[in-house]
């Protein structure tokens, strides 16, 4: 029998619309025999994860996508997968992404409040119901700017204001990705490089190589087939294990999930 996985998607404990069990939910009714839940800085939605999947008859890979920094290529995400995500270096590692997203956003809504837009920090608080294992993000006020009709779509509120370089832009300072990988590997995880077709070079993959890379997200809706050829043969070449997901956040452009024959992806071949 041929097994489907997607193992890139994200759910209310980061910026996803859907909870644990409604993505649980929607993933068997796609015909999904394996998924990871790889929510932004958070092993949040894991434990909960794990437990309906008992009862769903659906593989969950733990997991956790760390939002990182490179000198030469920005941001930067890794991958966890297999991770022991009670191990301590998680909760110390998520105290301070909540603590350092949390004050972003509170930065992040002033300046929107200099530029005339009318939105308070304890709305978008109110509005998610963060509690103490869900993180928050600039999707999260792209989305209460849309419902208050500051601009049409998440798109746009990106564009015009959160972006890069837009002007309620904040910096938040983060981890580099050598250690973004050294946190997963020493709580028993693979970390893997996120979609990093059209971004970051094959050069510095086998860079990450060299400090503890062991796998590529190859298949990623926005890859290009040319991306997906030269990753995979990287993988092959480098002895790194490839794989793919669709990073589906139930809203948006990203609400489809991937998927894909769970031969190609290297787990099937770990022991
Ligand atoms: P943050 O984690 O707060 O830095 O927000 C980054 C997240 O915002 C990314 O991981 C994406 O999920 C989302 N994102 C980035 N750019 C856009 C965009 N143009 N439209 C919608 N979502 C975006
Ligand atoms: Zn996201
Ligand atoms: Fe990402
Ligand atoms: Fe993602």
């Amino acid at each position: 029998m041929k097994l489907y996985c997607d193992l890139h998607i994200h759910t209310v404990h980061s910026d996803g619309l859907l909870t644990v069990s409604e993505v649980i939910k929607k993933a068997r009714e796609n015909g999904l025999h394996i998924i990871s839940i790889t929510d932004h800085d958070t092993v949040g939605g894991v434990g909960i994860a794990l437990e309906i999947s008992k009862v769903e008859g659906i593989m969950v890979i733990p997991g956790i996508e760390i939002s990182a920094e490179s000198k030469d290529f920005g941001e930067v995400h890794v991958l966890g997968y297999f991770i022991n995500w009670k191990h301590k270096n998680f909760v110390r590692y998520f105290e301070y992404s909540y603590e350092s997203r949390l004050e972003r956003i509170y930065k992040i809504v002033k300046r929107l409040n200099d530029l005339g837009i009318r939105i308070d920090f304890s709305e978008i608080l109110n509005e998610f119901k963060k509690d103490g294992n869900s993180n928050l993000g600039r999707p999260h006020i792209a989305q209460i700017l849309v419902k208050k009709g500051y601009v049409k779509d998440c798109d746009e509120a990106f564009d015009n204001y959160l972006g890069k370089g837009r002007p309620a832009y904040v910096e938040r300072e983060k981890i580099s990705v050598e250690d973004a990988i050294s946190l997963i590997t020493n709580a028993g995880g693979i970390p893997v490089i996120a979609h990093p077709g059209g971004k970051l070079s094959l050069d510095y993959i086998i860079y990450l190589k060299r400090k503890g890379l062991m796998g590529v997200e190859v298949w990623y809706p926005k890859h290009t087939e040319k991306d997906v050829e030269d990753l995979l043969d990287l993988c092959n070449r480098e002895n790194l294990i490839p794989t793919g997901g669709s990073d589906f956040h139930g809203w948006g452009k990203r609400n489809q999930f991937l998927s894909i024959d769970w031969d190609k992806i290297g787990f099937s071949r770990l022991k």
